[in-house]
């Protein structure tokens, strides 16, 4: 999948839908808290496709999957929430159906009017969609004529509704979200401004390996926060005491750091830690330099030193790219490293490209969330496509476009 092929991936402007069913798989995978939505910048994420098709005159039928049901029904994972929620953000009519594929489903996005939106119950109530099943997939097909895809964060998953069912479809294209995620993070592998600071950090280095990889071709400095630099200063030989790291990754972080000098890039590694008894026990802290003895202390957070130097470095930046909290963010006395990371990324004005839910959530609460230029909708999926692996949802829309 190489990113000049992207280009010839059929967004919305390309697709005739005017009066016809239009089938949009999108990720309402948010989280609830008592039944209600608890963040719904992924629902606000979709407005605009379903927006520019109600303008048409399409008739809007939109599946999601939310949580993990294991393929069958189970009423905590119903979409109902996120329909209340989507009715309180839109003018346009909303339907909600408790399934999302048989005749009764079919016959209500037969029954639509222009304009009008159909939410089917979630696709994970059916194994077929985790699966890939193309008989699943002819079965969501014949509930419109024009396929989008506007579920960025689901793009790296091959499952049914965006995968498969795209075999189903005449006429196929992505969404304005999905097309937006695709020129930002196109543009952080293909011409990133230089210099190009990349920001990584959370609990392990094993998932980000591939993308660390990748991005040493393309930045000028990599700085490393949060349990993953533990396994950076297990490495070095550095006493860590009982902090979180991957000992089966400590090779594979050695080779890189070694890969990290051959191209002149700058690794940074925190210079100091705020340590406590436990990761979720914030009654004890201290704060120790790198080098110093951790005891039987762990590392939940960077130190003030560390923040100062990572804020410095991103402050001359014309490229950012931050995934990952700095530490035991959910604990508000082990944030703070994370929290001036958010706040110095929000500050810079030049291209900073934001993702992963932990970051999303610090940006959100310190109330910085539109001041950087992208906040990607797709942790894993943005992860997947800076480490140049091939995203099945893309794929699928790709093979359609050749
Ligand atoms: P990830 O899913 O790999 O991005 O990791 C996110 C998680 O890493 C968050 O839940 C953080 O609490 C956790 N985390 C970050 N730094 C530390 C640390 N020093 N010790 C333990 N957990 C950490």
């Amino acid at each position: 999948m190489s990113l000049q092929d992207l280009s010839r991936i059929r967004t919305l402007r390309d697709l005739d839908v005017a009066g016809r069913r239009v089938f949009v798989r999108v990720d309402f995978n948010v989280p609830l808290q008592d039944g209600q939505v608890a963040d719904d910048t992924r629902i606000r994420a979709t407005l605009p496709t379903l927006a520019y098709l109600a303008e048409r005159g399409a008739r809007i039928v939109v599946a999601s999957h939310l949580g993990r049901p294991k393929g069958k029904a189970d009423p905590r994972y119903s979409l109902a929430p996120v329909v209340d929620h989507l009715r309180r953000l839109t003018s346009q009519p909303v339907a909600f159906i408790g399934d999302c594929v048989g005749p009764a489903v079919e016959r209500a996005s037969q029954a639509l009017a222009p304009g009008g939106i159909l939410v089917l119950e979630n696709l994970r109530f059916y194994p077929g969609e985790e699966k890939d099943d193309p008989e699943f997939a002819a079965q969501l097909a014949r509930l419109g004529e024009v396929y989008v895809n506007d579920a960025f964060g689901a793009a790296h998953r091959a499952h049914a509704s965006v995968h498969a069912v795209v075999d189903f479809f005449p006429a196929c294209g992505i969404g304005l979200l999905m097309e937006r995620e695709v020129q930002v993070l196109s543009r952080l592998v293909q011409a990133p401004e230089s210099p190009f600071v990349a920001v990584l950090g959370g609990a392990k280095i094993s998932d980000k390996l591939p993308v660390v990889r990748n991005l040493l071709g393309r930045v000028q400095a990599l700085l490393i926060g949060g349990a993953m630099s533990y396994t950076f200063l297990k490495a070095q030989g550095h006493d860590i005491g009982a902090s979180l790291y991957e000992p089966d990754q400590v090779e594979a972080v050695a080779d890189l750091m070694a890969q990290a000098r051959q191209r002149g890039v700058a690794l940074h590694l925190p210079v100091d830690h705020v340590l406590a008894r436990r990761p979720d026990d914030p009654t004890e802290t201290r704060t120790v330099r790198t080098g110093e003895a951790f005891g039987d202390w762990c590392g939940v957070d960077i130190g003030p030193e560390t923040a100062r130097r990572y804020a410095v470095e991103i402050a001359t930046a014309r490229t950012v790219f931050w995934n990952g909290p700095m530490g035991v963010y959910e604990v508000p006395a082990f944030a703070e490293g994370t929290r001036s990371i958010a706040r110095a990324v929000a500050a810079n004005p030049h291209f900073t490209v934001v993702g992963g839910g932990d970051s999303l959530a610090v940006l959100q609460q310190e109330g910085l969330l539109d001041r950087v230029t992208h906040a990607s909708t797709g942790g894993g999926a943005s992860l997947e496509f800076l480490a140049g692996l091939e995203l099945p949802g893309l794929v699928a829309l790709l093979r359609k476009a050749s």
